[in-house]
């Protein structure tokens, strides 16, 4: 136990390396991180890629401040532009997901001269007070209230509802994409482009949190790029460097000449930049984004075919994947971790969450499986 305990949480295994979706002990004890440390490492752990360029970086120059030219920096801001839908222009890095949240949230307000932000119940966009006034759980909110205000919840998916809550004062609509640590919820069809059209109407800004859908975890890079539909601000962190702490926005020539002041002092430093370069390198070289649709539809059918009788529901794309069980997903995540050496997340009380590396193989995905089904058999459940 160490003081920090009293914030993380600990969990009685602890890893010395990791290697592709694989972390292993002291005593060199094998798990497969079936979430990738909360989708943090895409390309898998210690990615060679990236720790050559996180290496050379660090020797050579660790850090300058953001307002000189750098070429590590130049590049990762050329790489991250350059994945993003077309439209989407300027980039700012910080880092971490709940300060990219916190830096879309007030660009916003800044570029339309409005204060409303309508977000979404089941929400989750970050714990500072700003991201977190836009997060829906209470239990992360109340103790710290007053957050900042003018946000006004809608529920997530529902059309009407959304149409309702936008209007002439809104400065912007947050959403996920797919819903992470709210339950894996994918909205339906449709449900993104109305957003689109209404935040369009209204001149408020279309923000989308892709802090966990991000870095081609369901297919496409990005996933409003399932859905066709372009932001003004786009949102991201957790697998931008490969597990180096950094976060983005992205955002449409409105919202750049419409902010206000802001900025932080470690944002874009050379060495987050060098590993966020190779690593939208790497996943575009090596079409890990398809691989990750491929390995999600395998993942998704073998799982059906396995437990689809044992939980309520099998959702998500690509390799963000959810499972409502019938009981809670902590005791079953602590199974598999215990007894199957398997990762995986809680998202909520009932719903587990697969985020595996994208670099995952079919041997991989298998082990997964045959994991769950134990897990999840009747018989089991009868003990738990
Ligand atoms: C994790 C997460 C955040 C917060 O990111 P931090 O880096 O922990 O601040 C914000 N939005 C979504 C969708 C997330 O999954």
């Amino acid at each position: 136990m160490s003081d920090h305990d009293f914030v993380s949480g600990s969990k009685p295994i602890a890893f010395e390396r990791g290697e592709g979706s694989s972390l292993y002990t002291p005593d060199g004890t094998e798990y497969l991180d079936a979430g990738a440390s909360y989708a943090c490492t895409p390309l898998g752990h210690s990615h060679p890629a990236v720790v050559e360029a996180v290496q050379e970086q660090v020797g050579d120059l660790t850090f300058v401040d953001s307002s000189f030219p750098v070429q590590s920096r130049e590049d990762a801001y050329a790489a991250f532009v350059a994945s993003t839908p077309d439209g989407l222009e300027s980039a700012w890095f910080c880092n971490s997901g709940t300060e990219a949240n916190e830096a879309a949230l007030k660009f916003a307000r800044s570029a339309t001269g409005e204060s409303k932000i309508v977000a979404a119940t089941r929400s989750f966009h970050g714990r500072t007070m700003g991201s977190l006034a836009a997060t829906w759980k209470d239990a992360y909110k109340d103790p710290y209230e007053p957050l900042a205000g003018d946000v006004e919840f809608v529920p997530y998916g529902d059309d009407a509802e959304l149409a309702a809550a936008v209007d002439d004062e809104t400065a912007a609509v947050i959403l996920e994409p797919i819903q992470g640590e709210g339950g894996i919820n994918v909205p339906p069809v449709g449900y993104l482009e109305h957003a689109r059209e209404l935040t369009e109407e209204v001149g408020a800004a279309l923000v989308l949190d892709e802090v966990q859908t991000g870095m081609g975890r369901t297919g496409e890079m990005w996933a409003c790029q399932n859905a066709e539909v372009t932001p003004d601000v786009l949102t991201t962190a957790k697998g931008l460097g490969n597990g180096l702490p950094v976060g983005g926005i992205a955002v449409q020539d409105w919202i750049a000449n419409g902010a206000a002041s802001h900025n932080a002092t470690f944002s874009g430093g050379p060495v987050v930049a060098a590993a966020v370069h190779a690593t939208i390198s790497t996943l575009f070289e090596a079409e890990w984004p398809a691989h990750a649709a491929e390995m999600g539809d395998s993942l998704t059918s073998e799982l059906e075919a396995a437990v689809g009788d044992e939980v309520r529901d099998i959702r998500g794309e690509g390799l963000l994947v959810g499972l409502e069980l019938k009981r809670g997903a902590n005791r079953v995540a602590r199974d598999l971790a215990m007894n199957h050496q398997v990762l995986a997340l809680p998202a909520g009380r009932t719903v587990l969450r697969l985020l595996p590396p994208l670099v995952i193989d079919e041997t991989e995905t298998d082990e997964i499986v045959s994991a769950l089904s134990t897990v999840l058999a009747p018989a089991a459940a009868a003990d738990s």
